[in-house]
Protein backbone atom coordinates (compact mmCIF):
# COMPACT_ATOMS: atom_id res chain seq x y z
CA UNK A 1 0.00 0.00 0.00
CA UNK A 2 1.03 3.57 -0.71
CA UNK A 3 0.34 7.30 -1.54
CA UNK A 4 -1.16 6.09 -4.75
CA UNK A 5 -3.52 3.80 -3.36
CA UNK A 6 -4.97 6.62 -1.16
CA UNK A 7 -5.23 8.52 -4.63
CA UNK A 8 -7.52 6.50 -6.51
CA UNK A 9 -9.36 5.50 -3.13
CA UNK A 10 -9.79 9.56 -3.25
CA UNK A 11 -10.90 9.92 -6.78
CA UNK A 12 -13.24 7.48 -6.65
CA UNK A 13 -14.95 8.46 -3.19
CA UNK A 14 -16.01 11.57 -4.58
CA UNK A 15 -16.81 10.16 -7.88
CA UNK A 16 -19.26 8.09 -6.12
CA UNK A 17 -20.24 10.18 -3.15
CA UNK A 18 -22.06 13.78 -3.64
CA UNK A 19 -22.18 14.67 -0.24
CA UNK A 20 -18.00 14.55 0.01
CA UNK A 21 -17.76 15.86 -3.57
CA UNK A 22 -19.33 18.94 -2.57
CA UNK A 23 -17.43 19.58 0.55
CA UNK A 24 -14.29 19.26 -1.02
CA UNK A 25 -15.45 21.63 -3.50
CA UNK A 26 -16.18 24.03 -0.85
CA UNK A 27 -13.15 23.77 0.67
CA UNK A 28 -11.66 25.77 -2.43
CA UNK A 29 -13.53 28.54 -1.59
CA UNK A 30 -12.71 28.51 2.25
CA UNK A 31 -11.34 32.38 3.38
CA UNK A 32 -8.17 32.77 4.98
CA UNK A 33 -6.23 35.41 7.18
CA UNK A 34 -2.98 35.68 8.59
CA UNK A 35 -1.49 36.74 11.81
CA UNK A 36 1.87 37.75 12.50
CA UNK A 37 3.82 36.47 15.68
CA UNK A 38 7.12 37.37 15.34
CA UNK A 39 8.24 36.02 11.47
CA UNK A 40 5.59 33.42 12.16
CA UNK A 41 2.15 33.66 10.47
CA UNK A 42 -0.63 31.47 11.83
CA UNK A 43 -3.38 31.42 9.54
CA UNK A 44 -7.17 31.26 10.64
CA UNK A 45 -9.49 29.34 8.04
CA UNK A 46 -13.16 30.38 7.81
CA UNK A 47 -14.66 26.40 6.79
CA UNK A 48 -17.97 25.97 7.35
CA UNK A 49 -18.24 22.71 6.81
CA UNK A 50 -16.60 21.98 10.07
CA UNK A 51 -19.51 22.76 12.11
CA UNK A 52 -20.53 19.25 12.19
CA UNK A 53 -17.29 18.36 14.17
CA UNK A 54 -16.90 22.58 16.19
CA UNK A 55 -19.68 22.46 17.78
CA UNK A 56 -20.50 18.70 18.72
CA UNK A 57 -21.36 17.85 22.45
CA UNK A 58 -18.82 15.77 23.62
CA UNK A 59 -20.06 15.39 27.37
CA UNK A 60 -20.29 11.21 27.74
CA UNK A 61 -24.47 12.02 28.21
CA UNK A 62 -24.28 12.89 24.48
CA UNK A 63 -21.97 10.66 22.69
CA UNK A 64 -23.50 7.88 24.53
CA UNK A 65 -26.73 8.60 23.13
CA UNK A 66 -25.49 9.59 19.34
CA UNK A 67 -25.26 7.01 16.36
CA UNK A 68 -21.03 6.60 16.19
CA UNK A 69 -20.24 7.83 12.47
CA UNK A 70 -16.74 5.58 12.66
CA UNK A 71 -19.35 2.70 13.36
CA UNK A 72 -19.61 0.62 10.13
CA UNK A 73 -23.07 -0.23 10.68
CA UNK A 74 -24.15 3.66 10.93
CA UNK A 75 -21.82 4.47 8.36
CA UNK A 76 -23.89 6.55 4.84
CA UNK A 77 -24.00 3.60 2.13
CA UNK A 78 -21.93 5.76 -0.08
CA UNK A 79 -18.67 6.14 2.02
CA UNK A 80 -16.35 2.55 1.18
CA UNK A 81 -12.91 1.68 2.87
CA UNK A 82 -9.43 0.86 2.36
CA UNK A 83 -8.30 -2.76 4.83
CA UNK A 84 -5.51 -2.13 6.67
CA UNK A 85 -3.95 -4.99 9.34
CA UNK A 86 -7.77 -6.22 9.43
CA UNK A 87 -7.74 -4.03 12.29
CA UNK A 88 -8.54 -0.48 10.59
CA UNK A 89 -10.86 1.28 7.85
CA UNK A 90 -9.10 3.91 5.65
CA UNK A 91 -12.07 5.93 5.52
CA UNK A 92 -12.44 9.16 3.51
CA UNK A 93 -13.20 12.08 5.99
CA UNK A 94 -16.92 13.69 4.24
CA UNK A 95 -16.45 16.91 6.33
CA UNK A 96 -12.58 17.72 5.30
CA UNK A 97 -10.08 20.60 6.87
CA UNK A 98 -7.09 19.34 4.25
CA UNK A 99 -8.11 19.00 0.36
CA UNK A 100 -7.42 14.94 0.94
CA UNK A 101 -8.21 13.83 4.12
CA UNK A 102 -8.65 10.44 5.69
CA UNK A 103 -10.19 9.00 8.93
CA UNK A 104 -8.15 5.57 10.01
CA UNK A 105 -10.96 3.78 11.79
CA UNK A 106 -10.51 0.87 14.31
CA UNK A 107 -13.08 -1.64 12.75
CA UNK A 108 -14.32 -2.02 16.50
CA UNK A 109 -16.05 0.53 18.99
CA UNK A 110 -12.74 1.17 21.48
CA UNK A 111 -12.01 3.99 22.95
CA UNK A 112 -9.44 6.94 21.44
CA UNK A 113 -6.70 5.47 23.58
CA UNK A 114 -3.05 5.01 21.25
CA UNK A 115 -1.28 3.66 23.87
CA UNK A 116 -0.25 0.31 22.38
CA UNK A 117 -1.09 1.67 18.75
CA UNK A 118 2.35 3.30 18.32
CA UNK A 119 3.52 0.62 15.84
CA UNK A 120 1.08 1.69 13.64
CA UNK A 121 1.56 5.31 13.64
CA UNK A 122 4.87 4.54 12.68
CA UNK A 123 3.89 2.42 9.66
CA UNK A 124 0.87 4.48 8.64
CA UNK A 125 3.85 7.50 8.50
CA UNK A 126 5.81 5.47 6.23
CA UNK A 127 3.58 3.47 3.86
CA UNK A 128 1.79 6.87 3.03
CA UNK A 129 4.83 9.68 2.99
CA UNK A 130 2.28 12.35 1.41
CA UNK A 131 0.89 11.98 4.43
CA UNK A 132 1.03 13.06 8.03
CA UNK A 133 -0.40 10.99 10.67
CA UNK A 134 -2.35 12.77 13.42
CA UNK A 135 -4.29 11.78 16.47
CA UNK A 136 -6.42 13.97 18.91
CA UNK A 137 -6.63 12.66 22.30
CA UNK A 138 -9.96 12.21 24.05
CA UNK A 139 -10.19 15.44 25.45
CA UNK A 140 -7.82 17.56 23.05
CA UNK A 141 -10.27 17.59 20.15
CA UNK A 142 -11.65 14.45 19.06
CA UNK A 143 -14.70 14.01 17.54
CA UNK A 144 -15.55 10.67 18.15
CA UNK A 145 -13.62 9.97 22.04
CA UNK A 146 -15.43 6.31 21.89
CA UNK A 147 -14.12 5.17 19.02
CA UNK A 148 -10.67 5.15 17.79
CA UNK A 149 -8.93 7.14 14.86
CA UNK A 150 -6.12 8.18 13.61
CA UNK A 151 -6.41 10.79 10.63
CA UNK A 152 -4.13 11.45 7.26
CA UNK A 153 -4.15 14.45 6.20
CA UNK A 154 -1.64 15.85 2.84
CA UNK A 155 1.27 17.23 3.86
CA UNK A 156 1.22 20.40 1.13
CA UNK A 157 -1.83 21.51 3.06
CA UNK A 158 0.35 22.99 6.06
CA UNK A 159 2.61 26.55 5.63
CA UNK A 160 5.19 25.43 8.31
CA UNK A 161 7.15 22.20 9.29
CA UNK A 162 4.99 20.46 12.17
CA UNK A 163 7.87 20.27 14.19
CA UNK A 164 9.11 23.60 13.46
CA UNK A 165 9.04 25.55 16.92
CA UNK A 166 6.59 28.02 17.86
CA UNK A 167 8.60 30.04 20.72
CA UNK A 168 6.07 31.78 23.13
CA UNK A 169 2.88 30.83 21.38
CA UNK A 170 2.51 26.88 21.34
CA UNK A 171 4.19 24.07 23.55
CA UNK A 172 5.69 21.52 21.72
CA UNK A 173 7.84 18.61 21.76
CA UNK A 174 9.75 16.66 18.96
CA UNK A 175 11.85 13.65 18.18
CA UNK A 176 13.14 12.29 15.15
CA UNK A 177 14.70 9.25 13.89
CA UNK A 178 15.81 6.63 11.41
CA UNK A 179 14.48 4.09 13.91
CA UNK A 180 10.66 3.29 13.94
CA UNK A 181 11.59 1.64 17.19
CA UNK A 182 12.76 4.45 18.50
CA UNK A 183 10.01 6.72 17.69
CA UNK A 184 7.88 4.44 19.51
CA UNK A 185 9.74 4.26 22.68
CA UNK A 186 9.81 8.01 22.70
CA UNK A 187 5.85 8.38 22.50
CA UNK A 188 5.73 5.73 25.30
CA UNK A 189 8.22 6.93 27.23
CA UNK A 190 6.07 10.74 26.83
CA UNK A 191 2.95 9.66 27.64
CA UNK A 192 4.00 7.54 30.94
CA UNK A 193 4.47 10.89 32.43
CA UNK A 194 1.86 12.94 30.17
CA UNK A 195 -2.26 11.48 29.82
CA UNK A 196 -2.32 11.24 25.89
CA UNK A 197 -6.17 12.22 26.73
CA UNK A 198 -4.74 15.37 26.16
CA UNK A 199 -2.35 15.56 23.55
CA UNK A 200 -2.49 16.00 19.75
CA UNK A 201 0.23 13.49 18.51
CA UNK A 202 1.75 13.62 14.85
CA UNK A 203 3.85 11.30 13.13
CA UNK A 204 5.34 11.79 9.56
CA UNK A 205 8.37 10.12 7.30
CA UNK A 206 10.39 11.44 4.58
CA UNK A 207 13.78 10.15 3.27
CA UNK A 208 14.17 7.46 5.59
CA UNK A 209 13.51 8.91 8.81
CA UNK A 210 10.08 9.76 11.44
CA UNK A 211 9.22 12.50 12.78
CA UNK A 212 7.14 12.72 15.59
CA UNK A 213 5.51 15.73 17.66
CA UNK A 214 3.60 15.86 20.34
CA UNK A 215 1.41 18.97 21.31
CA UNK A 216 0.94 19.11 24.94
CA UNK A 217 -3.10 20.52 26.31
CA UNK A 218 -4.16 21.89 28.96
CA UNK A 219 -7.40 22.14 27.72
CA UNK A 220 -9.67 21.50 24.92
CA UNK A 221 -11.71 24.24 24.22
CA UNK A 222 -10.97 28.28 25.20
CA UNK A 223 -13.89 29.81 27.95
CA UNK A 224 -14.83 31.74 24.49
CA UNK A 225 -16.79 28.43 23.52
CA UNK A 226 -18.35 28.02 26.96
CA UNK A 227 -19.67 31.24 26.89
CA UNK A 228 -20.73 30.86 23.18
CA UNK A 229 -18.60 34.23 22.25
CA UNK A 230 -16.18 32.02 19.84
CA UNK A 231 -17.01 28.63 18.66
CA UNK A 232 -13.72 26.74 17.78
CA UNK A 233 -12.88 23.40 18.92
CA UNK A 234 -9.17 23.08 18.19
CA UNK A 235 -7.73 19.99 17.45
CA UNK A 236 -4.15 18.47 16.03
CA UNK A 237 -4.51 20.49 12.07
CA UNK A 238 -5.26 23.99 14.85
CA UNK A 239 -1.88 23.74 16.78
CA UNK A 240 0.11 23.14 13.44
CA UNK A 241 -1.24 27.17 12.69
CA UNK A 242 -4.16 26.50 10.91
CA UNK A 243 -7.08 27.76 13.29
CA UNK A 244 -10.30 26.59 12.06
CA UNK A 245 -13.73 28.30 12.59
CA UNK A 246 -17.17 27.42 11.36
CA UNK A 247 -18.70 30.79 11.91
CA UNK A 248 -18.27 33.76 10.24
CA UNK A 249 -18.90 36.02 12.88
CA UNK A 250 -16.07 34.16 14.89
CA UNK A 251 -13.84 34.43 11.85
CA UNK A 252 -14.21 38.33 11.87
CA UNK A 253 -13.45 38.35 15.76
CA UNK A 254 -10.15 36.11 15.55
CA UNK A 255 -7.35 39.19 16.07
CA UNK A 256 -3.77 38.56 17.54
CA UNK A 257 -4.96 39.25 20.91
CA UNK A 258 -7.61 37.07 20.84
CA UNK A 259 -6.13 34.27 19.41
CA UNK A 260 -3.06 34.88 21.88
CA UNK A 261 -5.26 34.50 24.83
CA UNK A 262 -6.81 31.51 23.00
CA UNK A 263 -3.17 29.85 22.66
CA UNK A 264 -2.50 30.48 25.96
CA UNK A 265 -5.28 28.72 27.65
CA UNK A 266 -5.21 25.92 25.33
CA UNK A 267 -1.58 24.70 24.75
CA UNK A 268 0.88 23.40 27.11
CA UNK A 269 1.04 21.38 30.42
CA UNK A 270 -1.33 21.87 33.49
ZN1 LIG B 1 -18.03 3.46 16.88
Amino acid sequence: MGNSDLYLFFEKQLSEWPLAAANYKKLEQVRTKDIQFNGFSFKVLYNPARAISSFAKLDPAAIATRPCFLCKKNRPDEQTSINYRDKYDILLNPYPICPIHFVVAAKNHEEQYIAGRFDEFTELAQLFPDFVVLFNGAKAGASAPDHFHFQLANKSFFQHDIDAPMPGLIKKDSFKSIDSIAVQKWLQDYFTEFNEANANIFCEYENGKWSATVFPRIKHRPNQFFTGEILISPGAIDMTGNLIVAREEDFAKINKEVLTDILNQISGRR
